[in-house]
């Protein structure tokens, strides 16, 4: 099971502790889940009028920024969690690779889903791309870790050591946790880093993309008063050597936030505040 994030006050300290309990990255498949769901999210950043009643529009805060954004040389890379494949390809992601600290670490996981099956690796990716818009139309270059959202993996460690040659990376997820009542976005970086200037670099990133996420969704201070979390045992961060960050952008139990993260409407709120959050941080 993936996610199995427990109640919030005791998160933090469970999470270092029990194998198995995950920042999305680890466990079995989401349950329930035996085939992917089509992508259903038109990518064009003037497609409006969702199926879901709300309009893909930017929102005035980004639209804003990104007028002002200039991101020219930059190299800004995405990974949208998971992929879609995965849930039918067990013996892939189940095989072992570096894990960053001298271990290993299951290749990839399917990630969790909403109380109506919409799965973890369809929002991340459809927000990535959304993303990747609004960040190349200010100019910046982007890389994915992923071309598409019907493949398998890639593995964690590949995760990280594809954002090799770009400035940031940001991976983009979205949490499980089993009570549904359980709210609320949060980041998480690796420690140690890489090294001390780019673990600095990296707090500073989760500091700011906190900042931008937190103007529009609820943080979940379970993980301290900036819903940041650090940990040792996140492959994708592990073996990043540039900045990077985990945002765990919500809780897909969460009915209220379900409800956004299968909008086409909400899916662009993440975006936007994903957006500003890197444009702050630059
Ligand atoms: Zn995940």
């Amino acid at each position: 099971m993936p996610h199995r994030l427990l109640v919030p006050s005791l998160l933090f300290t469970a999470a270092l502790s029990l194998p198995g309990l995950a920042a999305c990255s680890q466990g079995a498949g989401a349950p329930g889940r035996t085939s992917q769901a089509a992508e259903t999210t038109g990518e064009s950043p003037t497609a409006g009028n969702g199926a879901d009643g709300g309009d893909d529009a930017k929102s005035g805060t980004a639209s804003a920024k990104e007028a002002e954004a200039d991101l020219k040389g930059k190299v800004i890379a995405i990974d949208p969690g998971h992929n879609g494949g995965n849930a039918v390809h067990p013996e892939k992601i189940n095989r072992q690779v570096p894990d960053g600290r001298g271990g290993t670490k299951a290749c990839n996981t399917t990630g969790t889903s909403t109380n109506s099956d919409y799965p973890e690796a369809d929002f991340t990716w459809a927000v990535a791309k959304k993303l990747e818009q609004s960040l190349t139309d200010a100019g910046a270059e982007v890389v994915l870790s992923r071309k598409d959202n019907t493949g398998v993996g890639p593995c964690v460690d590949e995760r990280g050591t594809f954002a090799d040659d770009a400035d940031v990376l940001v991976s983009i997820h979205a949490n499980g946790s089993e009570s549904s009542s359980v709210k609320g976005f949060h980041i998480i970086v690796a420690d140690p880093g890489e090294d001390e200037k780019t673990e600095k670099a990296s707090g500073d990133l989760a500091k700011s993309v906190g900042s931008s996420m937190g103007e529009e969704f609820t943080p979940n201070k379970a993980y301290g008063k900036d819903a940041i979390s650090r940990r040792p045992d996140l492959a994708g961060l592990n073996n990043a050597s540039v900045p990077a960050v985990i945002v765990e952008c919500g809780e897909m139990r969460n009915p209220s936030e379900a409800k956004l993260m299968e909008s086409k409407s909400g899916q662009r709120k993440y975006a936007d505040a994903l957006f500003d959050g890197v444009v702050d941080w630059f």
